[in-house]
């Protein structure tokens, strides 16, 4: 998949849950985890020309793991885990990619 398509999807699924009139979006928080395979740069060039007059901030989120013996959340660089040593982990961040945060102001019909 694309990054415009990727972005396209994203803004689908927020303009499915936005007003559809009324309303004009003047911003939009886009998290996009480490572990994620792109570059946020891109992404929020290509956000930014299908949004038009709209701010739009892209915040990358650490990859954190956690661990499934003692539930300890730790960077994923510290990988067996800190605190009890064990190998086992799932990844509790990083790994996102989604619109965390759109806000915008109601507009006279
Ligand atoms: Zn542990």
């Amino acid at each position: 998949m694309s990054l415009t398509e990727i972005a396209r999807e994203l803004l689908d699924g927020l303009h499915a849950q936005l007003p559809e009139s009324g309303f004009r979006l003047v911003g939009v928080e886009v998290h996009v985890g480490k572990m994620v395979d792109l570059d946020p740069e891109h992404l929020r060039a290509i956000l930014c020309s299908l949004l038009p007059r709209v701010e739009v901030q892209v915040t990358v989120v650490d990859a954190l793991l956690k661990c499934k013996d003692c539930g300890a959340e730790y960077p994923a660089d510290e990988h067996p885990c800190p605190v009890c040593g064990s190998p086992n982990a799932e990844l509790a961040h990083g790994g996102e990619l989604q619109i965390v945060r759109a806000w915008g102001e109601t507009i006279e019909a």
